[in-house]
């Protein structure tokens, strides 16, 4: 022989890693001691009459005790374990006096303490056929065991396996309800940020509100006197002065109307959302209301090119009666029809359309053939400021109306909703309480 070899090393079974990773996923090596392992090795010594028995588990290179009953060790190296050739043969193992037994007379568990003569066996199998030790029982004189002490071994090895498991599934629900717990905390911890942040969010809002209404005022003053200064500018270099001077003079009042209107926008808008405004309910027929809308745009509709009309069910329109501030409504409607005309194209129609939903809602349309709102922009719509990307279209706006008709209605118990398509048109609908039969009329 050139090296020392170990003749009698146990066997590696051939599904040593698998088994390894069945064993570690107990999570049961060098664990404290459990009464439910201990009681199995205790009663091992009582039914079987012997003064030792275990259960060893067998790591990749040691052997360890998860319980003992007469014996004083904690593990051994595999080396030397009788149990690891149980389990390189997953069959139980039989040794009557393992000092006549060639293979473990040299063994230090039997030439030294605990000097052990007499063990038996059975293997600890999992479910799916991985042997991961041995329940085991021994002596210091040699024995010649019953077939029933084996069959009982077995049986007992059986429950070690049963109590495995448990301590497995019990460490599982013990690491779930952590883990529920940690969640339950967390979401808690959430919501009280969420609820920090609303707050904020909602002082936030009131302040710029009040400034917005606040400063609005404070534009509005001075902005009158320039466009006020600019108007009698207008008049006077009508007269003598040159082409240019008097193209100045029409810029300094065009930017000054569209300030002044943006002012009022943004002022109109603060008295909304602050709750300023005052409603005022009051029965009246939607027709008439959606006439003088048409009318009032007929200036703006000529000028880009486009008709307007109006769809109503003769019959219907006298039902057609709804409880809100009139002219809060007129303001929403005209809001929708404006944009409906400002963002067609020349030779485009607008048609304003009045119907009832279930005799529960009053339905406005407006629908065009305008150019549409692209589907990735339009969860931007009724945001405070955003146009969109039409704010380099050349049309004039200030991203305000639609939130202001959203809140107006919405204040009234309405809703506000559209749907368009890109280069095909949109529509725009307002629903709005509709008005019990007047008892008078009938
Ligand atoms: P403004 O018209 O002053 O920009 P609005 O709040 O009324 O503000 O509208 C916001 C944006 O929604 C507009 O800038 C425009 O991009 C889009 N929009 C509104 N109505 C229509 C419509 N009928 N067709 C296409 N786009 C529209």
């Amino acid at each position: 022989m050139t090296h020392h070899v170990h003749t009698h090393s146990p066997p590696i079974p051939h599904d040593e890693e698998e088994r390894l990773a069945a064993l570690y996923a107990y999570h049961v090596l060098d664990t404290e001691p459990e009464e439910a392992f201990d009681r199995i090795t205790r009663l091992c010594c009582q039914l079987l009459g012997v003064p030792i028995a275990y259960v060893a588990l067998v790591d990749r290179h040691r052997q360890w005790f998860k319980s003992t009953c007469g014996l004083e060790l904690h593990e051994t190296p595999r080396e030397i374990s009788f149990c690891a050739h149980v389990v390189g043969s997953a069959e139980p193992l039989v040794i009557s006096d393992a000092s006549a037994d060639p293979r473990f007379a040299d063994s230090p568990l039997v030439t030294q303490t605990p000097h052990l003569r007499f063990y038996a066996g059975a293997p600890l199998l999992t479910p799916a056929g991985h042997c991961l030790g041995t329940l085991c029982i021994a002596d210091r004189a040699p024995r010649i065991p019953t077939s029933g002490t084996l069959d009982t071994l077995q049986q007992l090895a059986a429950i070690v396996v049963d109590e495995l498991e448990q301590h497995r599934i019990r460490l599982l629900l013990r690491q779930e309800r952590e883990r529920s717990q940690r969640a339950t905390l967390e979401l808690a911890r959430l919501n009280a940020e969420l609820k920090q942040a609303k707050e904020e969010a909602a002082r936030a809002n009131r302040a710029k509100s009040e400034f917005l209404a606040g400063i609005s005022h404070e534009l509005r003053t001075p902005l009158n006197a320039v466009l006020g200064f600019a108007q009698v500018l207008e008049q006077e270099v009508a007269a003598g002065a040159s082409t240019t001077q008097v193209q100045y003079v029409e810029q300094i009042l065009k930017g000054g109307r569209n300030l002044l209107e943006l002012i009022d926008e943004l002022l109109g808008l603060a008295r909304i959302e602050s709750g300023r405004i005052e409603l005022t309910e009051q029965r009246f027929s939607i027709v008439p209301l959606l006439e003088e809308g048409a009318e009032l745009v007929r200036g703006l509709a000529a000028a880009h090119g486009v008709t307007v009309t109006l769809e109503s069910d003769e019959s219907a329109a006298v039902q057609l009666t709804v409880c809100a501030d009139r002219s809060r409504i007129l303001q929403a409607v005209l809001n929708l029809i404006t944009n409906a005309v400002k963002y067609n194209r020349r030779g485009g129609w607008v048609q304003l359309e009045a119907r009832s939903i279930g005799g529960v809602w009053v339905r406005v349309s407006v629908s065009d053939s305008g150019i549409g709102i692209p589907v990735p922009r339009q969860r931007e719509l009724f945001h405070p400021f955003s146009r969109l990307g039409r704010e380099t279209s050349g049309i004039e706006g200030t991203g305000i109306g639609l939130v202001a008709a959203r809140r107006l209605v919405e204040q009234m118990g309405g809703q506000i909703s559209f749907s368009s398509e890109e280069g095909v048109g949109s529509v725009f609908w307002i629903d709005i309480p509709q008005a019990e039969q007047d008892p008078s009329q009938n």
